[in-house]
């Protein structure tokens, strides 16, 4: 199997991010392989010479391109914890292990091959397609996704008096052996990462005449109040989610899933949010925003009381949520604590809605093997589809694959791997939602 050759080939290419060496090979090997059927390619280097690979089988101009985005980088490995080679590209068992396998080489060998197979066809498609392979997701997307979008938007999709782009990314693997049919998730949005500096003001002075404001307490504080999760609340998506589990689930799971679902769905998981955040994984922390603090810095003598003390925090926001409303709030918090409240960072755009994309992806997960259930849902890590929605484009985050909760904890883990048999089943259910949506 070609595909299989060339995930092999990719995963030889230690592309580990930083320093992001070697995705340049990466973006080169999957280049050839999309030029040899026609398409047009170049490479696009960010001014600090990170490459990404944009390959175009052009279309008509008045429909959405579809854009298929991957990135090139691996996030690192702790070689002697794996029990095979992460950089050999060995398939042992019937399964081909390697970081990069899951996230994402995999998945950018599904596009590339998906899209060989539509310009093997004897007809333009219906639309223009075109394959994205970027640097630097691991570390932020800066030198990848972000600057292309940003820089060049046309190359990207983003044209002028054109429909906008639909992109098709990572963040959705399906899961077995959690409800009595595998779940195949469809992402429609992330949570928006905000990260904001609390600085508190205090008076200097001797450890031995302590002062009666002292920022280092004002700080803590401070700390204590804001941190945590914040209120549950349903984001429509999730509210969506609980439905569709509320029918595959049985027992108390379903009695659940249809309370959560329900009209005093927003009551029900404020109730239930320490149990979902303690059992449910990834939904835990999809029905609230978090508050957390991950930098803190004050002082400088242990005898001294320091005027100044600052911590970072890393908030983490469901679409929905106001975070100029979050920002004020903290502001009127601090000035009762002696903190000045600074926003440093944002990103993020609005969940997609659901388009005629959403159903053939919905239509090609229900075809998998044992008829996964799709299912919308939002992810709470950030992925470089957030520049797309930035900027107004309808993205999905969507593999093909179905995993055991085992192999998806290799994902950024150890013993990262995939199984073969699901990866070219993974590529068959790539081409068929890529030629029935062009
Ligand atoms: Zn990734």
């Amino acid at each position: 199997m070609e595909g299989l050759e060339l995930l092999q080939e990719l995963i030889r290419i230690p592309s580990v991010n930083p320093p992001g060496d070697g995705e340049g090979a990466v973006a080169e090997l999957l280049r050839e392989r999309l030029a040899r059927v026609g398409l047009e390619t170049e490479m696009l280097s960010s001014p600090a010479g990170r490459p990404s690979l944009v390959a175009r089988l052009p279309g008509p101009p008045d429909r959405p391109p579809l854009v298929l985005l991957s990135h090139t980088d691996v996030v690192p490995v702790e070689r002697e914890r794996w029990r095979h080679d992460p950089f050999a590209g060995e398939t042992i068992a019937g399964e081909l292990w390697g970081r990069g396998t899951l996230d994402m080489k995999g998945v950018a060998v599904m596009h590339a091959e998906a899209v060989v197979a539509l310009a093997s066809r004897d007809r333009e498609p219906d639309r223009e397609v075109i394959v994205v392979a970027v640097a630097d997701e691991e570390a932020g997307g800066g030198e990848g996704a972000g600057w292309l979008v940003a820089e060049h938007g046309d190359r990207v999709g983003f044209t002028d008096g054109r429909p906008l782009p639909e992109v098709l990314g990572e963040g959705g693997f399906g899961l077995s052996g959690v409800l009595a049919r595998p779940l195949m998730p469809i992402i429609l949005g992330e949570k928006a990462p905000l990260r904001f500096r609390a600085r508190a003001t205090g008076s200097p002075g001797h450890g031995a005449l302590p002062p009666e404001h002292q920022a280092i307490r004002e700080l803590a504080r401070f700390i204590e109040t804001v941190s945590g999760p914040r209120r549950a609340h349903l984001h429509p998506v999730m509210r969506e989610q609980f439905r569709v589990l509320a029918e595959v689930a049985d027992g108390v799971q379903a009695r659940l899933f249809r309370l959560l679902a329900g009209s005093s769905g927003d009551l029900a998981v404020r109730a239930l949010a320490p149990q979902l955040r303690a059992r449910a994984g990834a939904i835990g922390h999809l029905i609230a925003d978090s508050i957390t603090p991950t930098e803190i810095h004050g002082g400088y003598k242990n005898n001294v009381v320091p005027g100044e003390a600052e911590v970072t925090f890393d908030a983490r926001l469901l679409p929905d949520t106001d975070a100029d409303g979050l920002l004020r709030e903290l502001g009127r918090i601090g000035r009762r604590h002696h903190v000045e409240v600074e926003e440093i960072w944002r990103t993020g755009g609005p969940a997609s809605p659901r388009s005629s994309l959403f159903d053939v992806l919905a239509a090609v997960s229900s075809r998998l093997p044992d008829n996964p259930v799709p299912v919308a849902s939002l992810t709470p890590g950030a992925t470089d589809l957030r520049f797309f929605r930035e900027r107004g484009a309808t993205a999905y985050g969507w593999v093909p694959l179905v995993l055991s909760p085992e192999l998806l904890a290799t994902f950024h883990g150890d013993d990262e791997r995939i199984p073969v048999d699901g990866f070219a089943r993974a590529v068959t259910a790539m081409t068929e939602v890529v030629t029935a949506a062009s």
